[in-house]
């Protein structure tokens, strides 16, 4: 049996942060992952807080380093040719203006290495299988079907859409979010932008709000296109995903002038009903970050950002522990990470039914302020206290509906 002050399964963003965080604390950190690195995960586009957040962790400077495409914003757009461009520089203040498109084997291997440089002990194509919540011993079973045993003072669960914690343990819980499905493929060769947003991520609405398109632009002429839609609407075109792609992509005006002359570079993928949750973050000895825990929606690309801002806190909140201060889990991390996941929530529930696009493509001038604090929601900076539409984002989303639009919610 190896013993080790944390255990941290699944080395996925959420997983190396907390991992690297640890271990520059000083503390004995053992990662396990199911699978070899370099390897391909959805979630291509970040956000400034993510900088942030891997500058805190001393880990921003390899990812400068592996020259990204730089990211300055997001850009909508409709059928009716209302576009927004969201420019991430016209925050509330805050220090990162900007990101990067990101294909994630490269970008999460590079964070994994990071922790692995640091400290951490990373063993890969390994699989957690068991664990056992009284005495916290979790079993691993390896490449060439050995098992091998850990005990560690706490357990970090980071295994994003491999649930494993809450699978083993029965926290799964249904989201509250439609049934929504992801249809997509990398294209090269798509015409860009030439208006300073080529670094922007896209997004195109289909129809009127049947679904929306994502347009990820990587720096060597790779793009990485999506279509989200419920899954009734996927279904009720009775196509295979490459004819549905094609359908969809062929039949938006924007997808279908940028992609003329793009070809495909891998097959279409699918992955069905992405939305996630869970029935607590946190037990005696363990804690669940990034995508183990719930997973709302792609639209607004916070799904690295709130894996790194929970992988940080859990990882600090741990440290406090192991230093033998008391933790309490519920306010000082599930309740927290909760002010900022509530805030997409009201954001991607405003985005579906409407009234953010609304906000968005108005063409009433609302103020300076309220500008910039959507942008620095939409820039992750969902933990400031000094932004309304944080401390109170049903109020403050509804409030400007009505401002802008003249409309009742
Ligand atoms: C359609 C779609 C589009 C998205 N687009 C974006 C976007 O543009 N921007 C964005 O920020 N987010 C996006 N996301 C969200 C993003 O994919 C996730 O939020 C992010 O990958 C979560 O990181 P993580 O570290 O929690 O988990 P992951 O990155 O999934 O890493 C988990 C790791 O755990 C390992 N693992 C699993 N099971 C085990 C086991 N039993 N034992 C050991 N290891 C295990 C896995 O192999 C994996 O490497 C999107 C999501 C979807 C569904």
């Amino acid at each position: 049996m190896t013993e080790c002050d944390v255990f941290i399964i699944g080395g996925g963003p959420a997983g190396s942060i907390a991992a690297a965080k640890l271990v520059q604390a000083g503390h004995h950190v053992e990662v396990v992952e199911k699978v070899k690195f370099p390897r391909f995960v959805i979630g291509e586009s970040l956000l400034p807080e993510c900088n942030q957040l891997l500058e805190d962790a001393n880990m921003l400077d390899k990812v400068i380093e592996a020259d990204f495409q730089f990211k300055g914003g997001v850009a909508f757009q409709n059928d009716m040719d209302d576009i927004k461009v969201i420019d991430f520089k016209q925050n509330l203040g805050q220090k990162w203006g900007s990101s990067f498109q990101v294909r994630r084997e490269a970008f999460d291997k590079i964070l994994l290495d990071d922790a692995e440089e640091k400290g951490a002990h990373v063993t890969y194509e390994s699989e957690v299988v068991a664990y056992n919540e009284e005495t916290n011993i979790v079993a691993v079973k390896h490449k060439d079907g050995s098992t091998e045993k850990f005990k560690a003072k706490k357990v970090i669960d980071a295994s994003g859409y491999g649930h494993v914690l809450p699978r083993l343990l029965n926290l799964v819980a249904d989201s509250e979010l439609e049934m929504r499905d992801a249809i997509f493929c990398r294209m090269k060769n798509d015409v860009r932008h030439t208006d300073g947003t080529d670094g922007f991520i896209y997004v195109y609405i289909v129809g009127n709000n049947d679904a929306w398109i994502w347009n990820i632009p990587f720096n060597d002429g790779v793009t990485s296109v999506g279509i989200v839609c419920t899954d009734e609407y996927y279904k009720s075109y009775n196509m295979d995903q490459t004819t549905f792609f094609n359908h969809i992509i062929e039949n938006n005006k924007f997808a279908a002038a940028r992609y003329a002359n793009a070809e495909k570079i891998n097959d279409v993928g699918f992955i069905g009903g992405y939305s996630s949750n869970v029935t607590k973050m946190f037990g005696k000895n363990f804690v669940l970050v990034g995508n183990a825990t719930e997973f709302l929606d792609p639209v607004f690309s916070s799904g690295v950002t709130l894996a790194l801002e929970s992988g940080a806190k859990a990882a600090e909140l741990t440290d406090k522990e192991l230093r033998g201060e008391k933790v309490d889990w519920q306010q000082e991390y599930q309740d927290y990470m909760m002010v900022g996941v509530d805030v997409f929530r009201e954001y991607v529930n405003a985005w579906y039914d409407g009234r953010l696009q609304e906000i968005l493509f108005s063409k009433n001038e609302g103020s300076e302020k309220i500008e910039q604090k959507i942008v620095s929601v939409l820039s992750g900076y969902v933990w400031d206290e000094n932004n309304m539409f944080v401390t109170s984002p049903t109020a403050a989303v509804n409030a400007t509906y009505r401002a802008l639009t003249g409309k009742e919610v």
